[in-house]
């Protein structure tokens, strides 16, 4: 059995989700579909997650919101009156926009989640009920209904373990089920929904609770490139990574598969495969536990990503002193900083993280930093970018530490910091965000056009 996820842009117009049906309807495995609410359907549309969001601002200002609303509503319009839907869908939808601000104009972080799980059970019922239209039989059935209960945290659900039992049960059923993604329930009935791009966490969790044979994740792109397409002209997609390589990627800016939706495949080493709606007869991706290493491309995959700030701390025999990391890490703690990276030397270390997290804390921190941890120097690098290089091959070859710098040295890339973690499927460097493109590229060409 097959739990199949389609994204935003592969359900953004009536002609997408003709698409997505043919898709489903072609393969009786396919019986637990994820639907995302309608996406972009050109480049410089706006996701309907997005046209609610701007709801919720003007109703939570006191603003006047029909036009807004009347926005979602043409969204939706222009699918029903395409497909053509018979069943009248729309004014529910337009029942309920109403009675979630009506309802819960005082809560905000409760109204903002309604609202933006609006866009997926809309998307759903709309979709549920063409298939059923059309002779194949369809349900849709609620995130409740389907058991995802989360933890009470507005935006940032998390799944209760608890939750997979009562997900095992809806394994038992011979009609198409559509289950709206990126929202859950928590205990006490409330909406709650899973961080943007969430769909895929559903169809992830979804995937684990019926132990279905294979997550497939339907997105615009046929798999997941070796290298960001905006950098790279028409980079090769790879065939199959691991986990823990699809991690490292899209922790580090492959967007993708959420990194989050990867949790609950884990243990049960469900397999995913990215494939394109639109070319639904490209292989796609496979994502696995463990795989043969092609040694002719022992790098799976390199990625950049910007917006890291690095605090870097200099203390003469630091080596000889007993818990000054720990006293560092506690002033981090004391004011919620998470850090990525923390390369160090004898006598120095750096703390690198996203320079959001340091966002209006930084000279609170430094000033404790200096006041409690006895420093020599203590310098911050902002503006650096972080260039991941992932492949589980990397550990049984030799050199590719060596291809990587020599690669940047010819294209005369500064590398500021280095780090290879012990599981050895990844290096790190830290570079200026100015030289992150031409890293890629660089990187790039030598790995795989040589
Ligand atoms: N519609 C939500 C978003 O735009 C979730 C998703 O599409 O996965 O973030």
């Amino acid at each position: 059995m097959k739990v199949s996820k389609f994204g935003g842009s592969s359900v953004a117009s009536a002609e997408q989700i003709k698409k997505v049906l043919n898709i489903v309807n072609s393969d009786s495995e396919r019986r637990i579909i994820i639907v995302s609410a309608p996406g972009k359907r050109y480049s410089d549309d706006v996701k309907t997650t997005d046209l609610l969001i701007r709801l919720y601002e003007k109703v939570i200002n006191q603003l006047d919101y029909t036009h807004k609303k009347q926005e979602i509503l043409n969204r939706f319009k222009d699918i029903i009156d395409e497909l053509p839907l018979e069943t009248d869908i729309l004014t529910e939808i337009d029942r309920t926009l109403e009675s979630h601000i009506a309802t819960l104009k005082d809560q905000p972080e409760r109204l903002l989640d309604a609202l933006k799980s609006s866009g997926e059970n809309f998307n759903a019922q709309i979709i549920a009920a063409y298939n059923n239209e059309q002779g194949i039989p369809t349900i849709y059935l609620s995130p409740q209904e389907a058991g995802i209960i989360v933890t009470d945290d507005p935006g940032n659900a998390q799944i209760l373990e608890s939750s997979y039992d009562k997900i095992k049960e809806i394994r038992n059923t011979n009609k198409k089920i559509i289950i709206p993604g990126f929202f859950g329930y928590s205990e006490s009935g409330h909406i709650v929904t899973f961080p943007r791009g969430g769909s895929d966490i559903t169809g992830a969790i979804v995937a684990r609770g019926v132990k279905a044979d294979l997550y497939e994740n339907f997105t615009d792109v046929s798999g997941i490139f070796r290298a960001n397409p905006t950098v790279i002209k028409h980079p090769e997609v790879i065939p199959e990574i691991t986990y823990r390589e699809m991690r490292e990627l899209s922790y580090a800016g492959f967007g993708v598969f959420h990194d989050e939706a990867l949790q609950p495949l884990y243990r049960y080493r469900i397999p995913v495969v990215i494939k394109n709606t639109n070319r639904p007869n490209d292989l796609g991706t496979y994502i696995v536990h463990d795989r043969q290493i092609n040694h002719d491309k022992v790098v799976s995959g390199i990625s950049c990503d910007k917006g890291f700030t690095s605090i870097n701390i200099k203390k003469y025999l630091m080596n000889r002193q007993v818990g000054f990391t720990v006293k560092i890490l506690k002033i981090l703690e004391k004011h919620q900083i998470s850090f990525d990276h923390m390369p160090s030397g004898i006598d120095n270390i750096s703390i690198i993280m996203r320079s959001s997290q340091l966002a209006g804390k930084e000279q609170k921190v430094l000033e404790e930093i200096r006041h409690y941890c006895e420093i020599d120097e203590l310098n911050v690098e902002h503006d650096l970018a972080i260039l991941m290089i992932v492949g589980e091959g990397m550990s049984a070859t030799v050199g590719t530490a060596n291809k990587i710098t020599d690669a940047l040295a010819q294209a005369g890339i500064n590398l500021k910091m280095m780090n290879q973690g012990s599981s050895e499927i990844s290096m790190m460097f830290g570079i200026s965000t100015q030289d992150a493109d031409a890293a890629v590229k660089a990187c790039y060409e030598n790995c795989y056009n040589r």
